[in-house]
Parts: C-alpha cells; structure tokens; sequence
C-alpha cells in the first residue's frame, strides 16, 4: 500500500510506481523493430476487458522507484525510451522527462490519452478506449493512433477517433491478440476500403520478445 509520505512524492514525480522496466525491440506501430527502453508504470482504472496487462491495474502492487534513477538505468541502455502501462499519465511526468531529455533521449509514450498530459513528449500514440476517453488535448498531439479491434463495432469507434486527430497522424489498426485470426481479415478488408489506415501486428508476441 503507498503510504502518505510517499503519496507527497508520487504527487511530485519524485518517484513512480514501475511495474517493469527492460531493453528490447518496439514491437507495435511507426517505431516497430527499433531498440528501444521500455518503463512500464503501474496504475490504470481505464478497465478494458481485453486488457492483457491486467496485473498493472493496481499501483500498491509495484515498488515505488526513484525518478531520476530510473532515467538514468533507462538512458544507459539507449536513447530510445518509451514509457506505457498501465496508463502512464496517471502520473506526473515532469521529473522523469526533464531527465531523460537531459540524457540525450527521445521519449516515446503510449497512452489512452484518460489523463491530462505531462512532462516532454517527443512521440504520442494514442489509444483510445470506450471505457474512458481522451481528454481533448491530446488528439491534436497524437503521432499515431493505434485503434485496438476486438469487434466489428470497434472498426466505427476507430473512425469517429480518427476524425478527431490531425491531418498527419498515422492510423493504426490492431487486433486485439487473442482474435487475430478472426480479426485481421477485417482489418485486411478495412483497409483496403480506407488507404488512410494501416495494420499494426504485435510483432514482439512474433518473436518471443517482451
Ligand atoms: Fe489495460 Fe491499457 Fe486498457 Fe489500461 S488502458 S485497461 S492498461 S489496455
């Protein structure tokens, strides 16, 4: 359980609840196959049911780190770093970027875009999800949408996202893992009907990497 005194510290950015944090190849979207550090903070209420990092959801689960420490394990390793969840902007992230901007690194973030936005962003993906939309800041931000699809109903959430984004934003489509098979061809079909978006495939879960 966070205790007071470090509630004042969250509060502050001076230290982050990291669920994991490890060095491998970005795996989704317009950065696919780049080496890149990846800090995953815990805490989400965002609630998707498909969500396969369940284990996240409870910020009392994972240690408290050091902000400045955790940039600095993260810059040693490369200059690629890309901070996910969980949802990582339930938390302030001013600390944790000056930092890493310090060091000489190009932050990557993916978020659902449920929180208001801080510290220096170089890449936004966002994805949207029904259970807790965007604030309304972020779409003009984001680089690259990446719509999850789980059904057909998601494909017209993906368009009314999509509308709201800027002109050169990249679209991504992914399926949800566990319907792949049935999923892509949708998505296949999609795509073909709207050259706008492109497919996203998990490419990590392809070669056995975190
Ligand atoms: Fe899981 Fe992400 Fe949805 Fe949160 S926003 S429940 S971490 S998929």
């Amino acid at each position: 359980m966070i205790k007071k005194e470090e509630n004042i510290l969250l509060e502050q950015g001076k230290m982050l609840p990291v669920m994991e944090h490890f060095y491998t190849l970005q795996g989704e979207g317009a950065h696919t196959g780049k080496a890149a550090y990846f800090i995953r903070l815990g805490g989400c209420d965002v609630g998707c049911h498909w969500c396969d990092v369940k284990e996240s959801w409870d910020p009392n689960l994972h240690p408290l780190m050091d902000t400045e420490e955790i940039a600095e394990t993260a810059a040693s390793f490369c200059k690629t770093i890309v901070l996910t969840g969980g949802e990582p902007l339930m938390w302030n992230l001013e600390i944790l970027t000056n930092r890493l901007k310090e060091l000489g690194c190009e932050i990557h973030i993916e978020t659902s875009g449920a929180y208001e936005m801080s510290g220096t962003l170089d890449w936004i993906t966002l994805s949207p999800k029904k259970t807790g939309l965007p604030k309304p800041a972020i779409y003009a931000k984001a680089n690259e949408l990446k719509m999850i699809i789980f059904n057909n109903n998601d494909l017209k959430f993906a368009e009314e996202q999509a509308a709201k984004v800027s002109a050169n934003c990249v679209l991504y489509l992914q399926s949800e893992w566990s319907k792949r098979d049935e999923i892509y061809p949708k998505i296949t079909d999609f795509i073909l009907a709207n050259p706008r978006w492109q497919a996203s495939v998990q490419t990590h879960k392809y070669l056995n990497i975190p």
